[in-house]
């Protein structure tokens, strides 16, 4: 069918193959055990379920407005204005639904035809695709698994064209679970001002961070005006259905983002605005906790089972080396789910080979089970 040449080339996610072959094995009734999940196990927390219902009750169902309710732009700007040390007032941030929206929307606010932008791999899923949707080009960089993934000036920079537009960054990182380093930030500040491009700053799991400090590339000096900074309620208050997340930025961009959201979706829904607004107020750190204390599980049964992995310093992931079994990603994903009935995603739905991801996002007695299943799959080749 004649339709359009851009969206048929984005490729459909690999992720939602192997889980739809999941879900085909347990309708036959089979025990499936999936570590594929990129969103908390938790509940909402009850404080922020119940301002959506008070805001229901209120008549709070009408339009808002397209850039969100004033009270939750202030919010959102004070919080972000003292996580950066910058200025950041309501008419530098739109509210959007989700993350995903926030990034597609900031990608079309700044893309010309051709433009290029830089993606660090491995990356998550929706960069490469929402990047050709909005009409750029993406350009892989390669990070290294021997350097802790983390960003290489050198190798950068070699990227560089007089096309670049933008470096798009993710720390704490999915899928590996890095939090890039302050010199590594540095870095990226330094060739941002020098080539004059933007960084998007993709920052949705910037307080589940186990060690070290997550900075944001805009409190580093000069980056302000050309740092955009992309958030979400998802991870970090279990609100992932909720779709609701954010765009920070220099006012010229955040009016262009704001314009695009008002022609295509308008406001996020009106009472998930006011659940979000309650979210600031409630204590995520019990969840922190468990994070880690199933992080640790995982590293300790990993290291026992001898396999390759950086112990991730944030989100909820490992990215695990499985090069050494004589398979392809691919194939080890597959044969892990037909023989053992556990789901993980493939590293190169990532654009990284070699190597598969599983979240912890899930709970105890399933990650152990989970874990058995690999252990056992893995010692066959031992
Ligand atoms: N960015 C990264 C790195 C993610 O992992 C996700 C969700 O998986 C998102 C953005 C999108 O978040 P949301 O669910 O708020 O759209």
């Amino acid at each position: 069918m004649n339709l359009s040449e851009k969206i048929k080339s984005v490729e459909q996610s690999i992720t939602l193959a192997l889980n739809a072959k999941a879900i085909e094995l347990e309708k036959k009734g089979e025990d499936i055990i999936k570590l594929t999940a990129g969103e908390p196990d938790f509940n909402t927390p009850k404080p922020i379920v119940e301002a959506a219902y008070e805001a229901l009750k209120a008549g709070k169902t009408k339009y808002t407005a397209s850039s969100g309710i004033i009270e939750l732009r202030d919010k959102i700007a004070k919080y972000i204005s003292k996580r950066t040390n910058n200025n950041y007032n309501s008419d530098n941030v739109v509210v959007t639904n989700g993350g995903k929206q926030a990034l597609f929307n900031v990608l079309m606010a700044i893309t010309n035809p051709g433009d290029e932008i830089l993606v660090l791999d491995p990356s998550w899923v929706s960069y490469e695709a929402q990047i050709i949707m909005t009409g750029g080009t993406p350009v892989h960089i390669p990070l290294d698994f021997e350097n802790g993934f983390q960003p290489d000036k050198k190798k950068i920079k070699r990227y560089i064209t007089p096309k670049t537009k933008a470096i798009l960054i993710n720390s704490p990182n999915n899928p590996t679970g890095m939090v890039y380093s302050k010199d590594a930030l540095q870095d990226i500040a330094d060739i941002a001002k020098e080539h004059e491009i933007f960084v998007i700053s993709d920052e949705v799991y910037e307080l589940l961070v186990y060690e070290g400090t997550h900075y944001s590339i805009s409190s580093f000096e000069g980056m302000k005006e050309r740092t955009i900074i992309i958030n979400a309620f998802s991870k970090t208050w279990a609100m992932t259905g909720w779709r609701i997340g954010y765009v920070v930025g220099p006012n010229e961009i955040i009016s262009q983002v704001g314009k695009i959201q008002s022609h295509s979706t308008s406001n996020v829904n009106t009472p998930t605005q006011y659940a979000a607004l309650k979210a600031f107020d409630v204590d995520v750190y019990p969840m922190f906790q468990e994070f880690k204390k199933r992080r640790d599980y995982v590293a300790k049964r990993l290291e026992k089972m001898n396999l390759k992995f950086i112990l991730p310093n944030g989100a909820f992931y490992f990215f695990i080396s499985v090069d050494e079994f004589g398979y392809s990603d691919k194939e080890f994903s597959e044969k892990l789910l037909s023989e053992v009935g556990l789901a993980v995603v493939p590293g190169s739905g990532f654009y990284k080979k070699g190597f598969i991801r599983i979240s912890f996002a899930t709970s105890q007695e399933n990650l152990e089970n989970a874990l058995d299943r690999l252990e056992k799959f893995v010692m066959n080749f031992r």
